[in-house]
């Protein structure tokens, strides 16, 4: 039995069989053909891409089945590249003329295109060099007769053990047969971790390098909860692992009777309970746990779908979705967080020596202005049929925040000069996760309608911890006194000005934490949506009265550990 400590990024147990997925480790075989063979070269290259584009549309069928349409449509861009004629009929000049093995000709071709990829200004395009590097892969795999770890085709009940998982290796999991998945890189903040939350799969990352010693079919524990990989594990550990799994199932099912009761306190304050959400899909997990509305839709994973930069009329159609799907409920919807650990990212930026304090979230859409204006437009239009807010992630400085609040207003004037209806005015809100916005915040409030603390990044830009390094994840604490005066701040400055304030950060889905986070006056909390049942429970069984106490008891300790200590005393206090 061996363990391995990571990053928890979705929380569950898990207990299966492993299925290593390894697509670094092609060979090929060998560089040139014989003047002789070159016909039957072409075939087996033509028969290879007809294989792999079976391949990419049996993908696409079934994460269109996931996730929707759109999301089904990466494949099809993959498809339309795999058959595009010129890259074709390049790989067949090489083999006849250059007398290239096809594996060769496929290698060096498309490696070149990737690279070309990879040097363009245009963020969109440039990530698109993963995509051909996808099927150089593919290709080669099929060329060479190597099998292919199948993410999509899993037909039992497996745990998926993996270096990196690509948005659109995430994506397409199979949420029947996919029971959890580990991965040697990524942070708990990253957009895998993200994913495994929406899908409600056990999932750790960050575990360093375990592959070598795990084999495919090895018995594996995921610890979700804990962050941890257990590989071969010994009877008695088992059979701990599957008392607790069914022990949480207990629990869950005994929550659903919390589905359609408030989030109120014993003493009567209403706790607004919302929802996190990335895909429209999830809006009927939001029904079913109970959800008040949406308070954090992040749009940028539009992008995990898209197979060209998403239109106006895609971003509309996604938006007009959730806000269709929930019914009249408040929708707000976050304008796109790309860079850093996100989706969108340039590959050649990775190089980027700090990404986190780089080119990301409202700094890369203020840089890129069309896509911008593009993306409000569609909020805009979304908002005629529905309670939608919009909301401007890390905003840092006041300038930054009328910038973007300036080119909301020239979307609003590009729709009413075309005659599209918008609702007359749409609430505007920014997130607070930079400390700067706390410290200043009476400068930015009377420029919004709203705020909410985004503490995910609140906690690595105050701690000065990356939230994806797993080097220093030891460091990263929710708890830490210094984040919970930054909390206080915040909301003290937003109820002066009399602005509804929120926290949508992952914090406000751990249950130790609701007692603080309402001592500190907060009355909005915004969550995935699988952890909304035992938030409303936790509500409902103490006082506003109470987590006073607590919040003030925790702001005056020293240490993350001090506070996780006593909140874990309390939180056993009322339990029993
Ligand atoms: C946050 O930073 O807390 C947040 C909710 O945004 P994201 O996790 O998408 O960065
Ligand atoms: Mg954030």
């Amino acid at each position: 039995m061996i363990t391995h400590y990571g990053i928890p990024a979705s929380p569950g147990v898990a207990i299966g069989e492993a299925l290593i997925f390894d697509k670094e480790r092609i060979r090929i075989p060998r560089r040139f053909v014989t003047r002789d063979a070159v016909d039957d070269e072409v075939r087996r290259l033509e028969q290879a891409i007809d294989a792999v584009a079976a391949e990419i549309d049996r993908n696409r069928e079934l994460v269109t089945g996931q996730l929707g349409a759109q999301y089904g449509a990466i494949f099809a861009a993959h498809l339309a590249m795999l058959r595009d004629p010129r890259l074709n009929e390049e790989w067949r000049r090489l083999i006849r003329e250059q007398h290239y093995a096809p594996e060769h000709a496929v290698s060096e071709t498309l490696r070149r295109y990737a690279s070309v990829f990879q040097k363009l200004e245009h963020r969109f395009l440039a990530a698109r060099s993963e995509d051909v590097l996808d099927i150089e892969r593919s290709l080669l795999r099929c060329l060479t007769g190597q099998p292919r770890e199948e993410l999509t085709h899993i037909g039992s009940p497996v745990a998926v053990l993996a270096h990196d998982l690509t948005p659109s290796e995430t994506a397409s999991l199979d949420r029947r047969f996919v029971i959890g998945f580990a991965t040697e890189s990524g942070g708990a903040g990253g957009h895998s971790a993200i994913v495994a939350r929406a899908l409600e799969i056990p999932a750790v990352v960050g575990l360093g390098r375990f592959l070598a010693e795990t084999g495919p079919g090895d018995a594996v524990i995921i610890d979700g909860d804990e962050g941890r990989l257990i590989v071969r594990p010994d009877g008695p550990t088992r059979a701990e692992f599957e008392r607790r799994a069914e022990s949480r199932r207990t629990f869950a099912a005994s929550l659903e009777r919390f589905r359609d009761l408030p989030a109120e306190t014993a003493d009567g304050t209403r706790i607004e309970i919302d929802a996190n959400i990335e895909f429209p899909h999830e809006v009927d997990a939001c029904r079913q746990r109970g959800a008040d509305g949406i308070g954090l839709y992040r749009t940028e994973f539009l992008y995990l779908g898209a197979a060209r930069e998403p239109t106006e009329d895609d971003h509309f159609r996604a938006y007009a979705d959730v806000v269709e799907r929930m019914g009249g409920r408040p929708v707000v919807i976050r304008t796109f967080d790309l860079g850093a650990d996100k989706l969108g990212r340039a590959p050649g930026e990775s190089e980027e020596r700090n990404p986190f304090l780089g080119l990301r979230s409202i700094r890369i859409s203020l840089r890129h202005v069309t896509e911008f204006r593009r993306q409000l437009r569609a909020i805009l239009r979304a908002g005629a049929s529905g309670d939608v807010r919009v909301m401007f992630p890390m905003i840092a400085t006041v300038p930054e925040l009328r910038r973007a609040k300036a080119i909301l207003a020239d979307a609003c004037e590009d729709l009413d000069e075309a005659g599209i209806p918008r609702p007359p005015k749409m609430p505007v809100g920014m997130m607070v996760e930079v400390p700067s916005a706390v410290v200043l915040l009476d400068r930015f409030l009377p420029d919004v309608d709203f705020v909410s603390i985004g503490t995910n990044d609140l906690i690595q830009y105050a701690l000065a911890v990356d939230r994806c390094n797993r080097e220093v994840a030891d460091l990263y604490h929710d708890t830490d006194p210094a984040v919970l005066k930054l909390i206080a701040m915040t909301v003290d400055a937003a109820e002066r000005h009399g602005k509804p304030v929120g926290l949508c950060g992952q914090m406000s889905a751990n249950p130790l934490c609701t007692p603080l986070l309402i001592g500190l006056g907060l009355r909005s909390l915004s969550m995935p949506p699988a952890d909304i049942p035992e938030i409303k429970q936790i509500c409902r069984g103490t006082t506003v009265e109470r987590c006073r106490e607590v919040a003030g008891r925790a702001l005056r300790m020293e240490s993350a550990r001090q506070v996780d200590h006593y909140l874990r005393e309390e939180f056993q206090k009322n339990r029993t």
